[in-house]
């Protein structure tokens, strides 16, 4: 089967690859039918977050059972699901100690960076990580069932109140699913930078944002000017630090490779809680939920679909060139689904 496969830095082709078999009763075979293209991936293709070479890459995906293991009563052959790529052992000391998105055989599990994804025809999991996808949801929309698990993951960390005076930095998908979130619960109005013009022309165009959230270009902090601000860049903890109000909480999500400068003293000084948060943890089914309801507004966010031969087209879109090596904000694209 055709799949798209990581060497080493800027280093991505499509491949041939073995299909999948069942050897064990709990295991489903899916067969894909959309993944989602997520900043991790991007940072894996750009050197900035470590995958294992030979990997096929992809992670946020929807399908079809096509064949399962004689243990699986929960699921069907030709069933529509979504698929949680976050594999965990329940049984290692992080997971036994309630942290089962750090499961410590997380180096040899996880999907679409230590073990083979999704850009391709077949994938398979365990009854465990499978769910569910509604007749009258498009599969490219359940893919988005795990950037939606992860920022819910994130949110609830936060313990967000409605009087929270925010901003989302960057306006990409992940920005997006936080604005999503954060206004079900109780956040009906906030900022959104971005640096991006012609993201912020799709974001408008799309109607996306309620009349209460703003987009901006550029973000220029302001003495107390944020009591939450979620940086999905994952590289402006600096500025952050400069607008956040005393009390206040910086949400840390993005995988970029950077050095910024803080100063402790402040921290503790001015009472500033910086949390991260990788993956998702009891917030997978939440995502589901959601997503199957239908009235997310999910199709207003996934702007462009591609096929698995227009892989390096897709990624250029999104501001990451193969073969200058180079990656910038010159991006047309919001949320976009390789689709099968
Ligand atoms: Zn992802
Ligand atoms: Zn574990």
């Amino acid at each position: 089967m055709k799949a798209i496969v990581y060497s080493g830095a800027w280093d991505i082709d499509i491949q041939d690859k073995a299909e999948p078999e069942i050897t064990l009763p709990d295991e489903v075979i899916v067969e894909i039918k959309a993944t989602g293209i997520c900043g991790t991936d991007l940072s894996i293709i750009s050197g900035e977050y470590m995958a294992k070479p030979n990997v096929i890459i992809g992670h946020e995906s929807a399908g079809v059972i096509v064949a399962k293991g004689s243990g699986v009563e929960s699921c069907e052959v030709g069933q529509r699901v979504i698929i949680d790529p976050t594999y965990f052992c329940g049984y290692c000391e992080n997971c036994r100690r309630g942290q089962r998105n750090h499961c410590l055989h997380k180096s040899s599990t996880e999907a679409g960076v230590s073990i083979d994804g999704t850009f391709t025809k077949y994938f398979k999991t365990t009854k465990h990580f499978i769910y569910p996808l509604n007749d009258n949801i498009p599969f490219e929309q359940g893919a988005m069932s795990e950037p939606l698990s992860c920022v819910l993951t994130a949110v609830k960390k936060l313990a967000v109140t409605p009087f929270m005076r925010t901003a989302i930095l960057g306006g990409g998908p992940i920005g997006l699913l936080f604005y999503m979130a954060l206004t079900q619960h109780g956040v009906q109005e906030g900022v959104i930078y971005e640096a991006s013009r012609q993201r912020i022309k799709l974001i408008e165009e799309n109607n996306v944002l309620s009349k209460h959230w703003k987009i901006e270009p550029a973000f220029i902090p302001q003495k107390n000017q944020y009591d939450l601000i979620i940086d999905t860049t994952g590289s402006l903890l600096e500025k952050s630090m400069q607008a956040i109000a005393d009390g206040g909480k910086i949400s840390m999500m993005g995988l970029r490779n950077n050095q910024q400068t803080i100063n402790p003293r402040e921290i503790a000084d001015r009472s500033i809680s910086i949390i991260g948060s990788i993956d998702s943890m009891d917030t997978f089914k939440h995502a589901v939920d959601m997503i199957n309801g239908g009235r997310m507004g999910l199709e207003k966010i996934i702007t462009n679909d591609y096929n698995l031969d227009d892989f390096k087209l897709a990624i250029e879109h999104l501001g990451v060139n193969v073969g200058t090596r180079e990656r910038s904000n010159n991006i047309s694209s919001l949320k976009s689904v390789i689709t099968i």
